[in-house]
């Protein structure tokens, strides 16, 4: 999704969860973040990393694709700092699983999150928001928790659209693999994926779209011509 390469048939065979070694470098050698960059866009990833500084990240063992992609250009890279003042999003979108380790940090509505990644949007000329509780609930088999989860994505999307729609941005949204529309299996599935588009740019990129390939590139061909 973030590199326009077939990662699977790069490697043989399709790799879950973290990447490896040799994925990484994939990763690190081309990325979305880093194409922007050469064509001097601003990049923000608005997920939070309860860090002090992207130098911490750099240590940790597990990093997943879009780390990766993220310390390729640590500029794009929120810190705790940043949740605290608004400036990035916690991945559970409400901050309510990091209570019991951040008391400190208020938890806020779906809607008042959706707010933070439109201000953050607005500032930038990309922003990339990473949500995962759906895979994660997903792997649980709790479906409470999935309706939970759903409840409060649905609120956030909501409130995120009119912000986007008022403001004539472009959204896109798409996953790189199902889990939480099958709670009867443990793992991902194999189902296709929505890919949805909204906004000015979104015929461009939807027409451009056929599989994971194609994101990072229609992505840039939009940059592209717009100049
Ligand atoms: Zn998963």
């Amino acid at each position: 999704m973030f590199t326009g390469v077939n990662c699977s048939k790069a490697m043989g065979r399709h790799c879950e969860g973290f990447p490896s070694p040799a994925l990484r470098s994939i990763i690190e050698e081309n990325n979305l973040f880093l194409q922007l960059r050469k064509r001097g866009k601003t990049v923000r990833f608005a997920d939070a990393y309860l860090i002090d500084s992207p130098d911490d990240l750099k240590v940790r063992r597990f990093k997943s694709a879009t780390t990766v992609m993220a310390l390729t250009a640590p500029e794009t890279i929120a810190t705790s700092e940043d949740l605290m003042q608004n400036r990035a999003i916690m991945q559970d979108i409400t901050r309510e699983t990091i209570q019991d380790r951040y008391p400190d940090i208020p938890v806020i509505t779906p809607q008042r999150a959706a707010e933070h990644l439109f201000g953050i949007a607005r500032e930038s000329d990309f922003t990339l928001f990473e949500f995962f509780q759906t895979d994660v609930s997903g792997h649980s088999l709790d479906y409470a928790r999935a309706c939970s989860v759903l409840r409060a994505y649905d609120l956030f999307l909501s409130a995120l659209v009119r912000f986007i729609e008022a403001a004539g941005l472009t959204l896109v949204m798409t996953s790189d693999h199902g889990n939480i529309e099958a709670m009867t299996e443990r793992g991902h599935t194999t189902n296709p994926v929505p890919f949805i588009a909204l906004g000015p740019r979104a015929s461009f990129i939807r027409d451009r779209v056929k599989s994971l390939v194609d994101v990072t590139p229609a992505i840039l061909a939009a940059f592209d011509e717009l100049g």
